[in-house]
C-alpha cells in the first residue's frame, strides 16, 4: 500500500475547513483536525472515522506559539509526520475605519497571519525531512477590498505574500506552499455576517448569487476540491499561485 500521508487543517471543526478534511481523508490521507475547541475538534475528526478515516481531533489556538509547538507534535506522535498543511482557522472582526477598536485588528492579525506563520514553521521541518510537502493558505476575495473589513482584508491579503515567500523558500525541499481565495462560501462565517447585518441568510444568498457569473453561492466542497488538488502529487510544479474560488473573475 501506497504510503499514507498526513495532513493538519487548521479551523476544520466547520465549515470550509470541515469540507476540506474530509475530502482529504477521501483522497487517502490521514487527517487532524485543529480547532480552539477540543470538543468540536474531536467530534468532527469522529464524523470523519465513522466513515473509515483515520483522524485526530486537537485543541489549538494557532495564534499561541506554545500550543501550536505542541498541537504538531500531538500529531506527528498519533498519526506520523505532517507534511500537508491547510491554514484555515479565521475569524471576522468587521467595522468602518473609524470605528474598529485597535485590539480586533491585533485579533485579526493574529489568528490569520501569525496564526499561519506559526503552524507552517512548526510543520515545515516534518515537509523538509520527507524531502515532500503541501501548504494551502486560505485567503479571500477580501484581499481586494471589502468595506467593513479593513482588518480581515488587509490579513488576507498578507496571506498571498506569504504564500509566495514561502514557496520560493521551500520550493527546493519538495514542499509546494499555495493560497485560495474563496468567494461567497455558505458556512456559519456567512451566517453569522448575515446575522449581523440584520438580513435573512437565505435572501443573501440569493442575493450574492444574483451577482455570481456562474449564478449560485458557494459549498464548503467548492474550496475542498481546490486544495486536493493543490494537495496532489501531480500538482508538483504549481506553486507561489493565488487561486480565487469564487464562481467567476471577479466576485
Ligand atoms: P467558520 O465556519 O467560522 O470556521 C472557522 C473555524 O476556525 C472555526 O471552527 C473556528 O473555531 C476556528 N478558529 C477560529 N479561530 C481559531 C484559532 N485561533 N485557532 C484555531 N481555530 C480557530 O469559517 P469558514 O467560513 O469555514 O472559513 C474558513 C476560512 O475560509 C477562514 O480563514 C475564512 O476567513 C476563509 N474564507 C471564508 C469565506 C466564506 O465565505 N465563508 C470566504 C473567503 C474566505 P470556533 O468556531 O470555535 O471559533
Amino acid at each position: 500500500m501506497a504510503h499514507q500521508r498526513v495532513a493538519i487543517v487548521t479551523g476544520g471543526a466547520r465549515g470550509i475547513g470541515a469540507g476540506i478534511a474530509r475530502r482529504l481523508s477521501d483522497d487517502g490521507m490521514k487527517v487532524a483536525i485543529l480547532d480552539l475547541v477540543a470538543v468540536d475538534a474531536e467530534k468532527a475528526a469522529a464524523e470523519i472515522a465513522e466513515v473509515g478515516g483515520e483522524t485526530l481531533g486537537v485543541e489549538v489556538d494557532v495564534s499561541d506559539a506554545e500550543q501550536v509547538t505542541a498541537a504538531v507534535d500531538a500529531v506527528a506522535d498519533a498519526l506520523g509526520a505532517p507534511t500537508v498543511l491547510i491554514n484555515n482557522a479565521g475569524i471576522t472582526r468587521d467595522n468602518l475605519l473609524h470605528k474598529m477598536p485597535a485590539s480586533d485588528w491585533d485579533l485579526v492579525m493574529n489568528v490569520h497571519l501569525r496564526g499561519a506563520f506559526l503552524m507552517t514553521q512548526a510543520t515545515q521541518k516534518h515537509m523538509i525531512e520527507a524531502g515532500w510537502g503541501r501548504v494551502v493558505n486560505m485567503s479571500s476575495m477580501s484581499a481586494l477590498g471589502n468595506r467593513g473589513q479593513a482588518n480581515y482584508a488587509a490579513a488576507k491579503a498578507g496571506l498571498q505574500g506569504f504564500t509566495k515567500t514561502a514557496a520560493i523558500e521551500l520550493g527546493r525541499f519538495g514542499v509546494t506552499v499555495n493560497s485560495i481565495a474563496p468567494g461567497f462560501i455558505v458556512t456559519d462565517m456567512t451566517a453569522a455576517t448575515a446575522e449581523r447585518m440584520g438580513v435573512d441568510f437565505r435572501e443573501m444568498q440569493r442575493a450574492a448569487a444574483k451577482q455570481i457569473p456562474v449564478g449560485r453561492v458557494g459549498q464548503p466542497a467548492d474550496i475542498a476540491h481546490a486544495a486536493s488538488f493543490f494537495c496532489s502529487d501531480a500538482a508538483g510544479f504549481v506553486s507561489g499561485q493565488v487561486l480565487y474560488v469564487s464562481g467567476g473573475p471577479n466576485t
